[in-house]
């Protein structure tokens, strides 16, 4: 009910915006015709690139995790070796997971990705998102770091929307956007570390 609201406003909104338009712009030249059509094309070829090279660069690589976790051990032993491989593997994984749910929604062409959390909730998450909250593949493209796991021990991961999957099911909010006002909102620290994960990692 609360998403069919959601969408008739939405689809008000854009009759205004387009009415008003219409009215004080009467006259738009040949080249306010074209440039949207070119500028859509060029950024939809853009957008498809896997997000591999740009996610890497902008989350921390492996050593620094490494060095990161081994200093925080000589002040508060709290991750063995085998805690530290733990948490790097699970990073690994998680952010291969990313890429590939973008890569594979790429293939066919999925505009929306939400986010949910597997197998635990994740307490550092829930501070700043929801499951079942989404962004559009363009967002991930401007903003590769929209790509779990957000920081160390970390459970959120992001699922392409197939306009199939009911979000009902992950959220009690519906389908809700993750960008307020087309801003990117504030993510966790990478060096967040959820209690539970102690000396044997989190999962
Ligand atoms: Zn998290």
């Amino acid at each position: 009910m609360i998403v069919v609201i959601v969408i008739a406003v939405i689809f008000l909104a854009l009759m205004l915006v387009a009415l008003r338009v219409a009215i004080t712009k009467p006259n738009h030249s040949e080249d306010d015709v074209h440039n949207p059509l070119i500028h859509a094309s060029g950024i939809y070829s853009i957008v498809r690139k896997s997000p591999r090279d740009a996610v890497y660069e902008v989350k921390p690589d492996v050593e620094e995790i490494r060095k990161y976790l081994s200093n925080l051990n000589e002040n508060i032993n709290k991750f063995s070796p085998d805690a530290v491989e733990n948490v790097i593997n699970n990073w690994n994984k998680s952010l291969e997971n990313s890429i590939k749910a973008v890569e594979d929604g790429d293939r066919q062409n999925v505009e929306f990705y939400y986010f949910d959390f597997e197998p635990v909730d994740c307490p550092i998450c829930s501070n700043y998102l929801k499951k079942g909250q989404f962004v559009t593949r363009e967002e991930i493209f401007n903003h590769p770091n929209l790509l779990p796991p957000f920081h160390l021990g970390c459970t959120a991961t992001l699922l392409p929307h197939h306009g199939k999957e009911d979000l009902r099911e992950t959220t009690e909010l519906g389908m809700m956007p993750l960008f307020k006002r087309g801003k990117c909102p504030e993510l966790p620290d990478w060096k967040s570390i959820p209690k539970q994960t102690t000396i044997r990692g989190s999962r």
